[in-house]
This record gives C-alpha cells, structure tokens and sequence, in this order.
C-alpha cells in the first residue's frame, strides 16, 4: 500500500524515487531476494513488478493441467516448508498461493510497485547509480538486482498467416479464461513441458485437438498422488521429517547429472523406461513411430506425464508432424498440403530463453545493453555479475537453469550470493562492486568444459538449452551442490570496488 501511494506520487509529481536496492520481478528469484535483504538488514528497497501480483511463472502460467514437475516438497524455498501441498507434485493454484502466503509472511507486499514494468535501467557512472525507467515511475537504486525470469516472456512462433486467423489464438502463458472450448476444433502447437500437461486437461472437452509436433519429448510416469493427512500431520508435528524428505528428493535427483553430464550411458535405464512408458500407452504403430524420439533422453527437458500418450491417443487427438506451412483465416495448412479447419489456437511455444527481453533493457558503463554486450553469446560471473554492468546483479542469468531438479535451489544459491557481495559492499564502504573481464572468461571456460560431453551438446537434439551458436548459455552443466560451493561466498578477489569516499560528493 505504502509503496503503491509513494509511487503514484512519484508518478503525479514526477519525482524519482530514491533506493538502495531496486529488485526487478517477484517470482521465486525477487521474493528470495527481498527475504534476504530483510534478513541482511536492507529495509530501502523496491520490487518493481510489471503484472498485478507476485508469483512470476506460477502468476501467468494459468493454463488447464499447469502444475510443476519437481516434487513440492523439493520445489519450495528451504526456509518456508509447506506441510500441507495436497499433492506431491501442486497445480499452479497451490504453487502460486504458495508464493503469495510467502508475500504475506514476511510483509513483502509493502516493498512491491506493482504495474510497474522495467522499459530501461541505465547506469549513470558520474553518480553511481542505476536509473531505472518504469511505467510506474522512475527510480534511481545504488544496487540493481533482476529476477526478471528466464521463462517468463512468452514466444510466439513466426508461421506465415497466423496474424490473419480469424478465431482465437492464445499463448498457455497467457491462457483465456474466458474462452470455452468445449466442442470447438483446437490446433495445439508444440510438445514442450506446457503443451503435455495443457493437452490432457483440455482433450476430453473439445471436438478435436491437432497437436503439431516437430520433435517429440521423451516422456516418464509422473509419480503423482495426494499427499494424505497422516503425511501432512507429521510434517506439521516434526518438521524435520520433511527436511528429511526433501533430502532425499534432492539426492535422487542429483544421480540424474551423472548421465546427462558426465556419463550418458548411465541414462540407458531411463531411456528405457520411458520406452517402456511410450510402448504400454500407445498401441498404434503409426503413432508410436511419430511420437518415439530419435535423440537420447536428457538432450531436451525430459517430461513427466501419465496422461500425455492417453490423450494423444483419443479418438478426438492427432499428432500431426508435417510441419506448419501457413496460417489461414479459419484452418492451418501443413507441408503435405493438408488443412485442417481450427477454431483456436493453443501456442505452446516456450518463452524467449537465449534472447531475454530484459537484456535489451539494461545498459551499462560503456553505453551497450547486455544484450549488445552478449550478441556473441551471454557471460557472465556465476550466472550473476556482468563485467561494464557494476552494481547489476542476475538471478537465474545465463547457466543457472537446471532441467533435472528445482530452480528454487539454484536461486536460493544465487540469492546468498548477492547477500553476500551486498555484505563486502557495506563492510568496505564501496560504492560500486564490479566483476572483471578476467573473471568472465574464466567462468565462461568453466562452462565450456563442463558443457562437453553431456547429453545437451551431445545428445543430438537442438534444444533451447543452446544459444545460435550451439553453446550451452542457460543451463548449469553440473552437480548443483558445486554451483552452491561456487556462489556460497563472494569471490572478491574476481571483483573490483570503488570506495565510497572516492565518490563523494558525486554520488546522489
Ligand atoms: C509452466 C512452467 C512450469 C515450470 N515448472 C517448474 C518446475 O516444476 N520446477 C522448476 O524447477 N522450475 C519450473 N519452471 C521454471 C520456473 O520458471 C522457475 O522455477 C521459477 O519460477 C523462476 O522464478 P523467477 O523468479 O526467476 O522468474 P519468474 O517466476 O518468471 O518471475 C519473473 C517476474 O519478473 C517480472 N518481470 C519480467 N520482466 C519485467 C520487467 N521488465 N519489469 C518488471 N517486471 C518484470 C515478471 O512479470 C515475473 O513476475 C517452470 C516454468 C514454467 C513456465
């Protein structure tokens, strides 16, 4: 409210607001991070968010079956168990009630402006500070930390026509509530994690659902249940018995990374069993064939479903695989010269992952936006720092991305991490704290290493994992235990600082 009131007088009066930090986004990454900065003692900060609530993926993502698929008990912040998820893997409204307690809890609402969309932060090097446009106002933060989400802007595939359709077109990160599709004729685009859980949800009350494939997923059982009310008790009563759990989720997990990553005849069995799956559920060989992946498992995000291959399989559900010629008025025309007549469609066509829209925004030292600066792929200091960019901090930047187990882990690292390099910046004095070119190229050839020889590189799929120049610039390529050892302290000596005193008088 606070927020809210000082921001429409900042808005009536032009006035710039002045913080210490200002966090971008409240998703996991901008929630972790205001948590950490009431922890630290940092009470002069602003989340600037663009929609009309907290939640980041789990606020848009509303579509029919959006759920996770990292075991709840796992995909939560470690501090803040939830004992009673009703589901071992939560729907999106459990997940997004989640974070929005999470917001009440530790009074965050208060720091938030909401509406207020990032359009441009600018460092200004003569007064060390970022000035930060939004349209809710400007602002103007010593310490510029974004959590804008690395899934969070949706793409929209760029098939000849498709503006010329005349029914309704949706993303499934921009689902129509309003419009009902029973009954109607449904083309669903892509066979991502989105589209096999939308599918099902929706297969058994439209007329007919085309779903257009290019490659397909391999897809495993989803262990998914109720979780049952002795479990929810205990966890309530002993706290530690879902610690317990949640260790051991993670440790299983984990065993993943030495197949994908570092020996990927260890993925034989999963392949296998998702063979198996694929065999049990689908009969028609026709469909089998067009739906048996031809990449080992692990080079795309694996998916989890038990209701996937039923629902491709109904009578009403074609997997269509000639490829999108155009996009008419009324149907969409495939390569094989086939029109199918479509009254909606379902775009599940990912988000913009190797070109995030907020690196268009942020421009640093030299006057180059860190999209300008990464044109020949995106580096960084742990996934955090960018050299020209001094008092910007990343969360869930390039190479924090993990498929196999939950972000919520990697963001907590990372949120630790700039804990810690706002700790050295207090305890120093220092006005601005900046990574160096060195320390970039170092971590980047980290990367690189790590990266050969796992199933991403070499797996023999193309994958949104992998920038235009096939390196891998958005997942961590390892155990995640080590990319926690790698942020849990601040590597000063790969940073430079400008003492406050040398500013004086400079800085606002
Ligand atoms: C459907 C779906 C299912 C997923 N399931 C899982 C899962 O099971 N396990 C898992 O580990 N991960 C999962 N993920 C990944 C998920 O995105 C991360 O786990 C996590 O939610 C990311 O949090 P975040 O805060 O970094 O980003 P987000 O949650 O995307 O939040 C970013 C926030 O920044 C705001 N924002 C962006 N740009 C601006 C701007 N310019 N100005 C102001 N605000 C801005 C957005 O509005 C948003 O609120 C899933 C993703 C999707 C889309």
């Amino acid at each position: 409210m606070t927020s809210t009131m000082e921001n429409t007088r900042a808005e009536q009066s032009g006035a710039t607001r002045e913080v210490h930090v200002a966090v971008i986004g409240s998703g996991f990454a901008g929630l972790g991070m205001a948590i950490q900065l009431r922890k630290q003692g940092i009470e002069d900060f602003v989340v600037l968010e663009r929609g009309d609530d907290v939640g980041g993926t789990w606020r848009d993502n509303s579509y029919p079956g959006a759920a996770c698929d990292v075991q709840s008990n796992l995909y939560s912040f470690s501090f803040a168990p939830n004992p009673d998820w009703p589901r071992t893997y939560s729907e999106q409204p459990e997940i997004f009630a989640y974070l929005r307690g999470i917001a009440d809890r530790y009074e965050l609402r208060d720091k938030h402006v909401f509406g207020a969309e990032v359009t441009a932060a600018t460092w200004d090097d003569a007064a060390r500070r970022w000035d930060v446009e939004t349209t809710a106002g400007a602002f103007r933060a010593k310490v510029l930390v974004s959590g804008a989400g690395a899934l969070a802007d949706p793409s929209y595939p760029d098939i000849p026509g498709i503006e010329t359709f005349a029914g309704t077109v949706m993303h499934t990160a921009r689902w129509d509530h309003e419009h009902d599709l029973a009954g109607e004729r449904v083309a669903v685009i892509g066979t991502g994690a989105s589209a096999i859980q939308v599918v099902p949800a929706i297969q058994p009350r439209v007329g007919s659902i085309a779903v257009y494939q290019r490659t397909p997923p391999w897809v495993i059982p989803r262990g998914d249940r109720p979780t049952t009310p002795f479990e929810r008790a205990l966890y309530r009563r002993f706290p530690a018995v879902q610690k317990a759990v949640r260790g051991a989720l993670y440790a299983g997990r984990e065993f993943l990374v030495l197949g994908m990553a570092k020996n990927r005849r260890l993925l034989a069995p999963v392949q296998k069993l998702a063979r198996t799956h694929l065999e049990r559920q689908v009969r028609d060989p026709q469909l089998r064939a067009a739906v048996t992946p031809d990449y080992t498992i692990g080079c795309k995000r694996i998916l989890i479903s038990n209701d996937w291959y039923p629902a491709v399989s109904a009578p009403n559900a074609e997997v269509v695989t000639a490829g999108i010629a155009e996009i008419r008025p009324h149907s969409v025309v495939t390569r094989d010269g086939v029109e199918r007549p479509t009254d909606t469609l379902v775009l599940a066509t990912g988000f913009h992952v190797t070109d995030l829209p907020i690196a268009h925004r942020i421009t640093g030292r030299d006057g180059r936006t860190l999209a300008q600066v990464w044109d020949e792929g995106m580096v960084t200091n742990r996934g955090s720092a960018v050299a020209g960019f001094p008092n910007l901090f990343l969360l869930v930047g390039p190479n924090v991305g993990v498929g196999h187990t939950s972000m919520v882990y990697m963001i907590e690292s990372q949120v630790a991490y700039v804990g810690e390099a706002l700790r050295a910046m207090a305890v120093e004095g220092l006005a601005t704290l900046e990574t160096t070119p060195a320390a970039q190229e170092a971590y980047r050839e980290l990367i690189a290493q790590r990266s050969a020889g796992t199933v991403w590189l070499g797996g023999g799929c193309g994958s949104w994992y992998l920038d235009r120049h096939g390196h891998n610039t958005t997942l961590w390529p390892d155990f995640t235990f080590l990319f926690r050892r790698l942020t849990r302290e601040l590597d000063r000596e790969n940073y430079t600082g400008t003492p406050e005193r040398e500013t004086a008088g400079v800085a606002a």
